[in-house]
């Protein structure tokens, strides 16, 4: 049977943002992610009783993208629809408001969104729209370089990795041969860490098992950092850790050293030509470019500088939240990294400074707690530090997939994933290829990843 409209809530829905035009004090959340929803559900608890505040929360995306899982997707291991969880499950009873749309612009002077769908007025602003990968305009990368940020970009490392399998398979020339089977990641932070790590992981326990005539080719994984120590934001200890992990799994760590651009057949570095016909990139964030083009003081990457309360110094009323915000713990001083928890911990630190000051309170500066560090480092293996401990191998493994699992809110997702890492860890991973191009966009000219030619043909 079909289900019926529920008209009385349709109804509702318009009311609801009727509702937050003309309450007292508006406050607009822009951006769903980590740190936007985790603001919007503290609201909700915070406000209940004060009944002429109403919250709006605007994003494009339907769902919060839970991004350390996309590593379980990259390798195979999990289904992609089980790593986003839909917004609307985290409204359910909740007092705020969502609206599906494209954020143009922000006008700070007017006080005023411009998105997609029209204009929205408010009178407390919350930016939180998240970060992208940062690909600098060195010779070739924006052409070649494959960034790692989304499901799209999971699916498509595995797409690609197969691409390369299948044409070092068809290469006559141990040289070309060579070059298909050498995969560069640049960037040695965590995501960069992890990606060389999955790359290696994919290769050796998903793929050599369906192309058994490779399993002893010469596979080259080549991680690349201009730091002169991997993870150098994190605790000297930790990178240590995942320097020997990877050293242990066989991926080769460079360090200080860049990468100066791309050829077809080669990825140049500050001392010396890797000929590899592969680049992954995971060397930096950068803000959205509606914030770039905010009129206030911006660091480096284009995240916004706060003050201790998380606001714009210029206009006490924005807060600036998440990986597009740059902020200072306010006793230590120390940088706040753009990290899933710091995320977390800023979206419930502005509910609570929000609530205090509808209801006349101060409200404290703002303070990051770390609360420890997980890696996953490919098969059965991590990293984990907690507290004073540091460990790595199966147990940082096991911590890795109990944490991310009980971190995620929804049962349903939780089900599905455990099932698809156990039908994995039996079946072994997926090894076909899921293209998501529709049929148009496969007939218009786009721009072509080094090795993602079709095999056997002249590059
Ligand atoms: C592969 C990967 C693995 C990671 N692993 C970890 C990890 O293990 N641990 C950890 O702590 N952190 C991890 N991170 C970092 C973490 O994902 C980010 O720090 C976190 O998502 C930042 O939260 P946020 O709220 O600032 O932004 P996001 O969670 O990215 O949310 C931003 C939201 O804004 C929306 N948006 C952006 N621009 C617009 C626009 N113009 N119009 C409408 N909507 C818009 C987006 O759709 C998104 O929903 C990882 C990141 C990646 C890419």
């Amino acid at each position: 049977m079909r289900p019926r409209r529920d008209k009385q809530k349709s109804e509702q829905v318009r009311e609801n943002e009727e509702m937050y035009r003309r309450a007292s004090t508006r406050i607009l959340i822009l951006g769903a992610g980590y740190s936007g929803l985790t603001l919007a559900l503290q609201l909700g608890r915070e406000l209940k009783a004060l009944n002429n505040i109403r919250v709006m929360v605007i994003d494009r995306n339907n769902d919060l993208l839970f991004t350390p899982l996309l590593w379980t997707v990259a390798n195979g291991r999990a289904n992609p629809n089980n790593v986003v969880i839909p917004i609307r499950d985290f409204q359910k009873g909740r007092q705020f408001f969502v609206r599906h749309a494209e954020i143009e612009q922000i006008d700070l002077d007017q006080k005023e969104v411009r998105t997609s769908q029209g204009s929205l007025p408010y009178d407390i602003l919350v930016i939180a729209l998240g970060s992208r990968t940062a690909v600098p305009d060195l010779p070739g990368l924006r052409q070649h370089a494959l960034p790692f940020h989304t499901p799209a970009d999971a699916l498509q490392l595995r797409n690609h990795l197969i691409d390369a399998i299948e044409s070092a398979h068809y290469a006559t020339d141990p040289a070309e041969r060579q070059e298909w089977l050498t995969f560069v990641v640049g960037g040695a932070g965590d995501t960069g860490a992890e990606l060389a790590a999955i790359v290696h992981d994919y290769l050796l326990t998903g793929l050599f098992r369906a192309y058994p005539w490779l399993a002893d080719a010469p596979v080259r994984v080549v991680m690349v950092g201009r730091a002169e120590r991997i993870l150098p934001m994190s605790d000297p200890r930790t990178s240590h850790l995942v320097y020997r992990a990877l050293k242990r799994e066989g991926i080769e760590v460079l360090t200080g050293r860049s990468i100066t651009g791309v050829e077809g057949r080669a990825v140049l570095t500050s001392s010396g030509t890797i000929p590899a016909r592969t680049l992954f990139w995971a060397a930096g964030i950068t803000a959205p470019e509606v914030v770039c083009h905010l009129p206030v003081p911006h660091a480096r990457n284009g995240a916004v500088l706060v003050d201790d309360h998380l606001r714009i110094p210029e206009y006490q009323d924005v807060y600036v939240i998440g990986d597009c915000a740059w902020a200072y713990d306010s006793i230590t001083k120390a940088p706040v990294p753009p990290t899933a928890q710091a995320a977390r911990q800023q979206g419930a630190y502005v509910g609570k400074v929000l609530a205090r000051e509808c209801t006349n309170q101060p409200a404290l500066p703002y303070r990051y707690t770390p609360l420890g560090h997980l890696a996953l480092l490919g098969h059965e293996t991590g990293v984990a530090q907690v507290g004073s401990l540091t460990f790595g191998g199966l147990p940082a493994w096991i911590l890795w997939h109990l944490v991310y699992l009980l971190r995620n809110p929804s049962w349903t997702r939780r089900i599905r994933l455990v099932a698809d890492w156990l039908l994995s860890g039996f079946l072994g991973p997926e090894t076909g290829q899921l293209r998501l191009e529709t049929e148009l966009s496969q007939h218009m000219s786009a721009p072509e990843p080094m090795a993602n030619r079709k095999p056997g043909r002249e590059s």
